[in-house]
């Protein structure tokens, strides 16, 4: 009798072309010396950085600051390649009528956006959390392409305490964070995928290394179940550091091991790169540590890099002070930290590149974006 030949048992998620696109813009996000300008504070979370320089959160004040943000020396463009912005930004344009998007464009920066709606309670968990916002995502998405947008983000969080993260925790971020994915990718954008494990606590650094290294392996086991294309995502985790409240006190180096050891055991090599968050560490704190990682002689087969909200901007906004003749202080801040984590991002970082907020740490309790 005649045997009959098998089908191929699966139906590839993407083409040969949707491939290449998704990995060309995800190399080039994480392009040797250069990271993401994190500028997609939701409307809220504006307010409380505005709030802290007394400058009233309006719709004006906003597109003002970011303004600044994107109209800073093309210089800054040596070591920013992508910015991620909030829906209202991505519509906003300059005093001058010129679109956002097409400054960031002529200064060769790669347009991001955040499409998760913020984070909601986990029934019957022990305060944990999910993100929403997946329906309506593709239709977003393919919006968000259509006007300019290369890459996407969406925030998951969780929480260390003795009972946390739950298996219930990890298993729903995960499966968010890789149904995301997929319909990014459906749609040309490449997914930032991000998976933060909140620094709040007093835990030691090697239970923040075990708990991220759980974390991510959640993360890829519901990615390769998704059929998501690694090479064409970007991971956005936490530095593996002791907790906020910790009485422990590691150096950099320490910090680097931990968390080049944990993404080492978790990250398939296959994912285009690993673009940090800064969590709440200080200024120079995130130069210095994305500098000790790069340093680190462990394996490390992804490029490392930052795509730091609060860690390039408390600075500018410290500068700035809502005051027009402070915009080419603030603009000098930003581009003195996207040079000095430009350096870190090749190990080459030397110090004393302090700006205006430097040492001051910029942690916030149960951080929301
Ligand atoms: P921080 O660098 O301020 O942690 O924020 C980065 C970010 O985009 C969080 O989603």
């Amino acid at each position: 009798m005649e045997v009959q030949k098998a089908m191929p048992a699966f139906t590839p998620a993407l083409t040969p072309a949707q491939e290449d696109e998704l990995r060309q813009i995800a190399n080039d996000i994480v392009a040797p010396g250069k990271g993401i300008l994190a500028a997609d504070e939701s409307t809220g979370t504006m307010g409380k950085r505005l709030s802290g320089i007394n400058v009233e959160n309006t719709e004006e004040n906003r597109r003002k600051y970011r303004e600044l943000l994107f109209t800073a020396d093309d210089v800054v463009s040596q070591n920013i390649s992508g910015v991620i912005l909030f829906h209202e930004t991505l519509y906003q344009k300059a005093s001058d009528g010129t679109p956002f998007l097409k400054i960031l464009k002529d200064k060769g920066i790669i347009p991001g956006i955040k499409v998760d709606k913020g984070v909601v309670p986990l029934a019957g968990t022990f305060n944990e959390c999910t993100t929403q916002g997946l329906d309506d995502l593709g239709t977003r998405c393919a919006q968000y392409k259509k006007d300019g947008a290369q890459f996407a983000k969406w925030r998951c969080v969780l929480k260390i305490g003795p009972h946390t993260p739950s298996y219930q925790s990890m298993l729903e971020n995960g499966n968010v964070l890789a149904r995301y994915a997929s319909i990014c990718q459906q749609n040309g954008l490449v997914p930032i995928v991000e998976p933060e494990v909140l620094p709040d606590g007093d835990h030691d650094i090697q239970t923040a290394q075990r708990v991220t290294e759980q974390v991510l392996a959640f993360t890829y086991k519901a990615l390769a179940d998704h059929n998501v294309f690694l090479e064409g995502t970007l991971l956005k985790p936490n530095m593996v550091t002791a907790g906020m409240s910790s009485a422990q006190k590691n150096s950099n180096e320490e910090n680097a091991r931990a968390t080049v050891q944990a993404l080492s055991r978790t990250v398939p090599p296959a994912v285009a790169g690993v673009t940090f968050l800064s969590g709440g560490q200080s200024e120079e704190d995130a130069t210095l540590n994305l500098n000790a990682i790069n340093q680190y002689p462990g394996r490390k087969p992804w490029a490392l890099t930052f795509s730091y909200g609060r860690a390039l901007q408390a600075s500018v906004l410290a500068a700035w002070q809502g005051k027009d003749e402070n915009i080419k202080a603030g603009q000098g801040e930003l581009c003195r930290r996207a040079q000095a984590n430009g350096a870190a991002a090749l190990g080459k970082y030397t110090g004393g590149s302090e700006s205006a907020a430097g040492g001051k740490s910029l942690f916030v309790a149960n951080h929301a974006y």
